[in-house]
């Protein structure tokens, strides 16, 4: 018998968050914090890319596909709490100039290693 369980009992390099577009955990680093802004008038969702804005925040994966599942379930509202309709114009624009830039970036993932399991006795 040599297979591992994986248990999951290894604690996780960080506080992980839920995708609100594909609802996926992952670590917050992985994630894009939405904030809800009304300073001009209109409710918006806004990226927070600091995690400075005070409030309440959403998570979504850098992805356009997870901000588009969010946009079409109007779970920016739902995750912030906001009852009104919110316009995601500047989370979508903020992800898709990210992901312009890191257009080929997808599969390199530095620092990833999986965690080690080894200290079950
Ligand atoms: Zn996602």
């Amino acid at each position: 018998m040599t297979d591992r369980v994986r248990t999951g009992a290894v604690p996780p390099p960080g506080p992980l968050r839920t995708c609100i577009g594909c609802r996926q955990r992952a670590v917050d680093h992985d994630l894009l914090r939405v904030v809800a802004d009304s300073d001009s008038g209109s409710l918006r969702a806004v990226p927070d890319p600091r995690r400075r804005a005070s409030g309440r925040g959403a998570w979504v994966h850098r992805d356009l596909a997870c901000v588009d599942l969010a946009i079409r379930r109007r779970a920016f509202g739902r995750a912030l709490r906001v009852a009104a309709p919110m316009d995601p114009g500047p989370v979508r624009e903020h992800v898709a100039a990210q992901q312009d830039q890191h257009h080929q970036d997808d599969q390199h993932e530095p620092g990833k290693t999986p965690p080690a399991e080894s200290r079950r006795r």
